[in-house]
């Protein structure tokens, strides 16, 4: 018995092909592929639309909800780079040296107000108001003070040391764009525009719950042929890291009356539903049907391993993502799959990729054919811009130690055979991620 419905089927029908699925399924390029999956889910969300007002500081790792145009030059005056001296680049001696009487000093905050004369020099400290007619810094290292005069050498460069008004930012100019999500530099930038709130997307609500009748909430005895429910643990996890609002439905028993209550209550109160299990071999069947009546749902199978089959949909306005059972391939498809719609879903425009580099093998790796294979790695700078990657061990979905002791995914794509110690690997490190 295989899990029916999926892309592979679908397509059999249309062609009229009919076959009994059998193991070489794996290879069969009729499984729907990890980028295409990711695609098509990122095609079927859309971002939330609702903005609050957030001060500055609550601002920080939300995502902006408006473009941000400059409302003042930043700085607001032309200063001084150094503490030294102020003065026209036209008075600077050409050889030898010269002396300039000290008119003043323009203190950061406290300017000097009064223009710099012809052959004067103004003592100022770096953030300092140019003074009127200065155009150039000597720095105080270079200059002999004496009383009330200083002495200029040669081999200055005019207009050196100067920051001009406007030399960060200037009036009118974009600075941040609608969905970003805001870092500590962003919250700095907003500083020195002088904004005190800025407008954000609502953080995104996702509910969750766990499915299977062998699962005990934690603190609960196991009975025989029990087991503790820890996807709802990774769950809440990786969408803590998220910073998304986190709805945990706890464990619902496999019962089709249960599980639709389940999913209705899940999305009448977010705006995404994730479960995890219940959508394999054998019980498939009325969660497929629930999933169908309660609204419209594309069940694949993923030319991966671990996490093959996922389902995803919508239920009325909430977006779902039905995951698999295994602790393993909930956190691989939750990574591939559900963060990059989240994210999305959350407003910010350009996510940050997870990014990849290529380590070499020090164990060798096994792997079929046919499928992606994200195996769990652990991941070591060996040198400068040099990585090598062994496997985390046991490699089953159900393996969850291999995950926790793991700091990356070693990316096998599908027309990959096993790899050799010593041979090139792309990884992709999910540390500080998920
Ligand atoms: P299922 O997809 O429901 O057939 O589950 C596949 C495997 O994952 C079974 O061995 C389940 O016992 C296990 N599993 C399902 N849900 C959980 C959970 N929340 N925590 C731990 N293991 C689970
Ligand atoms: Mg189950």
């Amino acid at each position: 018995m295989r899990f029916t419905g999926g892309i592979t089927d679908t397509a059999m029908q249309e062609t009229g092909i009919t076959r009994e699925p059998g193991c070489e399924d794996e290879l069969n390029a009729g499984l729907l592929s990890v980028d295409e999956a990711r695609a098509r889910i990122l095609a079927g969300v859309t971002p939330l639309q609702e903005a609050e007002n957030a001060a500055l500081r609550d601002a920080l790792g939300r995502v902006l909800a408006e473009d941000i145009v400059s409302p003042i030059d930043v700085p607001s005056h032309t200063n001084s780079a150094m503490d030294g001296y102020a003065v026209r680049a036209a008075d600077l001696p050409q050889e030898g040296s010269r002396e300039f009487p000290v008119a003043g000093t323009s203190w950061a905050g406290r300017p000097w107000l009064a223009a710099v004369a012809p052959g004067q020099a103004v003592q100022i400290m770096t953030g300092g108001m140019l003074p009127e007619g200065a155009d150039t810094v000597v720095m105080q290292e270079h200059v002999e003070r004496d009383g009330d005069t200083v002495r200029i050498g040669a081999g200055h460069q005019p207009g050196q040391h100067i920051r001009p008004a406007g030399e960060d930012l200037k009036t009118g100019q974009p600075v941040l764009q609608a969905g970003r999500r805001l870092t500590a530099a962003d919250i700095g930038v907003l500083a020195s525009l002088g904004l005190e709130t800025v407008r954000i997307y609502r953080r995104l609500r996702v509910s969750f719950f766990s499915t299977g009748d062998e699962l005990r909430a934690v603190g609960e005895p196991l009975g025989p042929g029990e087991i503790h429910d820890s996807n709802r643990y990774t769950l809440y996890g990786v969408l803590q890291k998220l910073d998304v609002e986190i709805i945990d439905l706890g464990v619902i028993r496999d019962r089709r009356e249960l599980i639709e209550l389940a999913l209705r209550s899940a999305a009448a109160q977010a705006d995404a539903v994730i479960t995890s299990g219940g959508v394999s071999v054998g019980e498939a069947d009325f969660v497929k049907e629930t999933l169908e009546k309660l609204g419209t749902m594309a069940f694949w199978k993923i030319a991966m391993k671990p996490g093959r089959p996922v389902t995803f949909g919508h239920i009325d306005q909430a977006v779902f993502f039905g995951l698999p059972g295994n602790p393993v391939s909930v956190m691989v498809t939750f990574f591939q799959f559900v963060r990059p719609a989240l994210l999305r879903m959350a407003g910010e425009q350009h996510p940050p990729p997870a990014y990849t580099l290529r380590a070499r093998a020090t164990t060798p790796l096994r792997k079929r054919p046919g499928r992606f294979e994200f195996q769990r790695g652990i991941l070591e700078q060996t040198g400068p811009g040099e990585f090598s990657v062994r496997s985390a061990g046991q490699q089953g979905s159900g393996i969850l130690r291999s995950m926790s002791e793991a700091n990356c995914f070693i990316l096998l794509t599908p027309d990959r055979t096993g790899v050799e110690t010593g041979e090139e690997v792309e990884v992709q490190p999910f540390q500080n991620l998920i």
